[in-house]
């Protein structure tokens, strides 16, 4: 047994410290990032917000308006062949260009995956997703689907530590996806005790992909906007949503009416309620890692959307940074014991 001294940290134990700026407004803050992957050499635009690939949270309908405001929708793994060529035969290629294609790593994941990126050249992400990304097993089926789709963008996931983030891009993963147990409706932390506070993961596994070439994605945590400014400001290239996207109109949830108001389900791709819908039940030997909770229904994700990227440009204005790029430069952490002033309760 050892332990580990270092302290690390999660969004609630730092603030940004404010830096003199010449920016004049937030509208002059660009969160436009153009990047280029490192095995498919893809270039690709856009604003590197993820909204999570589980099904109370992202639909084809999700993917179209996020696309609209450039920001990508990973879609879940639980939609047909059919279905996707259902909403490939109505899109355009910039909603194409901004979904994400999830996958396990079993050989029916496999297959699938090649059956859905023949439907279309404008599918160029490939998101290989699994709960715990320290399995060989990963490493295994990633250096598989590059060897299959060598132009195709892959992120493989997820992981904590720079080794295997390392492992994972010399597998010929473009990007890795960092978190576990940080999720709005995770148990993870509490079924095994396992975990990283989710800022300190991503400042560790964000210098070893950028040591190789690679990206990482911040997935999970992000409970308001200024967290997503601090994913960003410690060095995530993407920063993946699950709960903060959850609950609109366009996650695909049926309105549940309560006392007159509004709810939407939503629950983790391990919560029993997931586990009924995809696997007919949770398995004798393992233990539901998932929540499922109400939400306030939202409507439109339109609004939510400008809120996060409109709070992420004001961040930018807080440090001087004019455009996302610059963020992380000019990013200086103090760690606090407060945030928030909850006297008239939470925002
Ligand atoms: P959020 O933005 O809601 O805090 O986190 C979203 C992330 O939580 C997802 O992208 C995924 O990595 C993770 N997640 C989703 N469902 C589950 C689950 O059932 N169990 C665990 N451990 N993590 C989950």
């Amino acid at each position: 047994m050892r332990i580990e001294q270092d302290l690390k940290l999660g969004f609630k134990d730092v603030l940004f410290r404010p830096k003199r700026s010449t920016l004049k407004s937030r509208s002059q803050v660009e969160l436009t990032r153009s990047y280029t992957f490192k095995h498919s050499r893809r270039e690709w635009s856009g604003v590197p917000i993820i909204a999570a690939n589980m099904d109370s949270v992202v639909t084809f309908e999700m993917a179209e308006t996020l696309a609209s405001h450039n920001v990508m929708t990973a879609i879940h793994k639980h939609y047909s062949v059919e279905e996707w060529a259902t909403f490939i035969n109505k899109t355009d290629t910039n909603v194409l260009n901004n979904v994400m294609v999830s996958s396990g790593t079993s050989e029916a994941d496999f297959q699938k995956t090649k059956q859905i990126m023949a439907l279309t050249d404008d599918l160029i992400f490939i998101c290989v997703d699994i709960a715990n990304g320290y399995s060989e097993h990963l490493v295994d089926y990633v250096e598989r689907v590059r060897a299959e789709f060598p132009d195709k963008v892959i992120s493989a996931g997820n992981v904590v530590t720079g080794d295997m983030v390392e492992e994972l891009i010399l597998a010929g993963a473009d990007i890795v996806k960092v978190g576990i147990g940080p999720g709005s409706v995770c148990t993870t932390r509490v079924k095994t005790g396992v975990g990283y506070p989710q800022l300190s993961a991503i400042i560790e596994c964000a210098d070893s992909a950028h040591g190789l070439g690679g990206m990482i994605i911040g997935d999970g945590g992000c409970s308001c906007p200024g967290d997503v400014s601090k994913a960003f400001g410690g060095g995530a290239d993407f920063v993946m949503l699950g709960g903060m996207l959850a609950g609109h109109q366009e996650s695909g949830g049926e309105i549940i009416e309560q006392d007159g108001k509004q709810f939407m389900k939503f629950y983790g791709m391990s919560s029993q309620s997931a586990m009924k819908k995809h696997s007919g039940g949770v398995a004798k030997y393992r233990a539901a890692e998932g929540k499922t909770v109400m939400l306030p229904y939202k409507g439109s994700v339109n609004a939510t959307i400008e809120d996060i990227m409109g709070g992420v440009r004001s961040t930018c204005t807080y440090v001087g940074a004019a455009k996302l790029k610059e963020l992380t430069k000019r990013t200086t952490f103090i760690r606090v014991q407060e945030q928030e002033n909850n006297v008239y309760g939470k925002e």
